[in-house]
C-alpha cells in the first residue's frame, strides 16, 4: 500500500515537472487575481452583469470559464498573455453571464467590448498554454506593461 502510494506521488511529481511548477502558480496567483478583478470591473462597466465569485486556477487547457451559478474561473496564465488577448478572455467569460452558449447573440455581446474578438480567438488557438509564461518574459516586465 505504502509502495503504491509512493509510486503514485512520484509519477505525479514527474508529470507536473513537465508543465508549470506549482511554485510558479503560487507566485503569480494573487497578481493574477488583482489583474482579473481590475479588468473585470473595467469591462463590466460596459455590461453591468452580476457575477459571484472569481476563482484563479491553474488548469491545463482552459483560459476561463463561467458556471451556471455565476462564478467566473480564470487561468492565472492570463497574466502572461498579451494584454488585449487576456482582455478578450475576460470579456468572453463576462458575456457568458448573460448567454451561457456560443450563439450569435453571445458573440454580438462580446463584440460590444471587443470588436477584434475574431483575431483574438485565432491568437488563442495558436498559443500553447504550456509555454506561455516563458514565451512572454518575466512577470515584472508584464506588470509594467499592463500598468503603463
Ligand atoms: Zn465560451
Amino acid at each position: 500500500m505504502w509502495t503504491f502510494r509512493r509510486k503514485r506521488t512520484r509519477r505525479r511529481t514527474r508529470r507536473s515537472a513537465g508543465r508549470q511548477p506549482t511554485k510558479h502558480y503560487l507566485a503569480h496567483k494573487e497578481t493574477a487575481r488583482a489583474f482579473v478583478h481590475e479588468r473585470l470591473a473595467l469591462h463590466n462597466a460596459e455590461y453591468s452583469f452580476s457575477y459571484k465569485r472569481v476563482f484563479i486556477k491553474n488548469q491545463k487547457s482552459c483560459w476561463g470559464s463561467c458556471s451556471e451559478k455565476g462564478n467566473l474561473n480564470f487561468n492565472y496564465k492570463l497574466l502572461f498573455l498579451p494584454p488585449h488577448i487576456a482582455d478578450y478572455v475576460i470579456i468572453h467569460e463576462l458575456c457568458h453571464l448573460a448567454e451561457l452558449n456560443h450563439s450569435p447573440k453571445f458573440w454580438s455581446l462580446v463584440a460590444q467590448a471587443c470588436p477584434e474578438y475574431k483575431a483574438c480567438r485565432k491568437v488563442l488557438k495558436t498559443t500553447t498554454m504550456r509555454g506561455v509564461s516563458y514565451a512572454y518574459g518575466s512577470t515584472t516586465a508584464r506588470t509594467t506593461a499592463r500598468t503603463a
